[in-house]
């Protein structure tokens, strides 16, 4: 799951780039490289683990860039407007100091009024290229702080350390339970550029249909959810108050509404991306379409304003389609509706396709179906030899381990040698034969000793009444079930293949 929200601020040229790349590359699965007011990188998702299963957002901020800023930080000005909103919506703040030049008087400003608004900081020193550097840091305890770290974003040094750092606050200010809400209704998310039509949906969703249960107070921020039924169903719609909300600053400034995007998709089961008939698919919509499909969120696509496209026939809507999922390189699976809120056109199928997300987010499929079906994929198309090991991968046994998303572990001989190209087939194929859908579908390969080995620990921890690594943590919500002897003469391989 990604939750939290962390935002790296400090002066000009203390490396908050640097940092940013250093964090977002090795770990990320999007960056957005849109040019921004200040940056060229805005915001990224920053994984603790290799599968993806906990991380956060994490949003570099331009800070103090131009001239004019940097001798009056706190001045009004678009710039800084961005970053101090960053702050404000951040759960967690890397305070960024430069450990070669040490503590400048805007550090001391940006100390204190990060104080001021009660915000968890991490202050870190940057720049620490070798451990005999360390001591420059000391620098910087007349911050009024009790620690500061020591990095290299340059160098990639202590980044773990940083890392585990960020990981504990997150924990710690994470709402207790918040897990849990999305075991109840289906919360959904409609995100899309100022203007799509997005609280014109809300509107028809809701007001129209006379079915607004209440008003429910989110759980962070001042974000206000609304609860809707449909077909006797509950749902949610998450942060209405910021789809509602019409401030032009809001408007103007780049960016805000990409961050208040990404926030509703980290609350959010299901997202409805809401786009203008008029102006297509744009660059920001197609990446916070790959970030929601990222975090194995179901996407659908809501081309709103139909009725402003002139000359349709009956392939207008099918060559839209096809145009939009050129561009949606990650999401080929997702359904495409066209409205129009202004002629009231199919606004009321939005709901019946977010029950379809809904019902594959939670599928489940057999053991026995799963692995009939695996067998018969690995028959069909051979994987390639593993040049290494001259040897080709073996599958063993398969079985889903969760639902929301469908997350199905399949076992083999060599996990981190599969190729992509294969993953992406078996992942395919699944979805065609076992009824997955619309929805994601979450496909894991793990060797098998590396398994037992897992289950094991697992077991002598939660004896022992603690846990430990990342790993082990990640794996706490699978449920493996019985798993079998898995022996070379089970492996699903064809007869040929050696
Ligand atoms: P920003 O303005 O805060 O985003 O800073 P940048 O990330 O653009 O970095 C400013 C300069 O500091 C660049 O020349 C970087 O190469 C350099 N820099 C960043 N991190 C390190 C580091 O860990 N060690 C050293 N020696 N230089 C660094
Ligand atoms: P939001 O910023 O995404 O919440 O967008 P709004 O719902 O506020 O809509 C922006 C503008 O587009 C408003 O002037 C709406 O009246 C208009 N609009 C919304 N839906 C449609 C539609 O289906 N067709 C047309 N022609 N205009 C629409």
């Amino acid at each position: 799951m990604i939750r939290g929200t962390v935002a790296i601020v400090g002066r000009p040229n203390v490396g908050k780039s640097t940092l940013f790349n250093r964090l977002t590359r090795t770990r990320t699965a999007i960056v957005d490289d849109r040019p921004g007011v200040t940056r060229d990188r805005l915001y990224g998702i920053v994984y603790f683990d290799d599968d993806r299963e906990n991380g956060f957002t994490l949003i570099d901020t331009g800070g103090f860039e131009t001239e004019g800023v940097y001798y009056q930080p706190f001045s009004e000005n678009l710039v800084w407007t961005q970053t101090e909103a960053a702050i404000k919506e951040a759960d967690v703040v890397v305070l960024l100091l430069d450990g070669k030049s040490g503590v400048h008087q805007h550090d001391h400003e940006l100390a204190r009024y990060l104080d001021r608004l009660g915000k968890q900081v991490i202050f870190v020193a940057n720049k620490i290229d070798g451990p005999e550097q360390r001591s420059a840091a000391f620098e910087f305890y007349e911050l009024g702080v009790t620690d500061v770290l020591t990095v290299s974003a340059a160098h990639g040094r202590q980044i773990d350390i940083l890392l585990d750092t960020i990981q504990e606050k997150l924990a710690a200010i994470a709402p207790k339970g918040d897990a849990r809400l999305s075991q109840g209704a289906p919360r959904i998310a409609l995100i899309g550029r100022p203007n799509a039509g997005k609280s014109s949906i809300l509107n028809r969703l809701t007001g129209e249909e006379r079915s607004v249960v209440s008003d429910v107070a989110g759980t962070t921020r001042d974000s206000i959810d609304t609860a809707l039924t449909f077909n006797k169903k509950d749902y949610v719609i998450v942060d209405t108050a910021g789809i509602r909300r019409r401030s032009k600053i809001h408007d103007k400034v780049e960016g805000l509404s990409v961050m208040r995007s990404l926030q509703a998709i980290e609350r959010a089961d299901i997202v409805l991306l809401v786009i203008d008939a008029k102006e297509n698919l744009t660059d920001q919509d197609a990446r916070l379409a790959d970030l929601a499909a990222s975090q194995f969120k179901p996407v659908a696509i809501i081309v709103n304003k139909w009725d402003l496209v002139p000359d349709k026939n009956s392939n207008s809507a099918r060559d839209y389609e096809r145009d939009l999922k050129i561009k949606l390189k990650l999401l080929q699976h997702v359904p495409v509706l066209f409205v129009s809120c202004l002629e009231n056109q199919r606004v009321h199928q939005i709901m019946n396709v977010v029950e379809g997300l809904a019902e594959d987010y939670d599928r489940r499929v057999e053991t026995r179906k799963l692995n009939d079906a695996l067998r018969t994929i690995v028959y069909e198309h051979t994987p390639a030899l593993i040049r290494k090991y001259s040897k080709r991968p073996k599958f063993y046994f398969a079985t889903q381990v969760r639902t929301r998303p469908p997350t199905v572990v399949i076992f083999c001989n060599v996990a981190n040698e599969i190729q992509e190209s294969y993953k992406r087939y078996i992942t395919k194929r699944f979805r065609e034969m076992l009824g997955y859908g619309n929805g994601p579908l979450r496909v894991l390969y793990r060797s098998k000793a590396e398994v037992r080995a897992n289950k094991d620990k697992q077991s002598q921890d939660s004896k022992r009444g603690f846990s430990s690594g990342q790993q082990v943590q990640a794996e706490q919500d699978f449920d493996y079930g019985e798993l079998p002897e898995m022996s070379d003469d089970d492996a699903f391989s064809p007869p040929d293949a050696e």
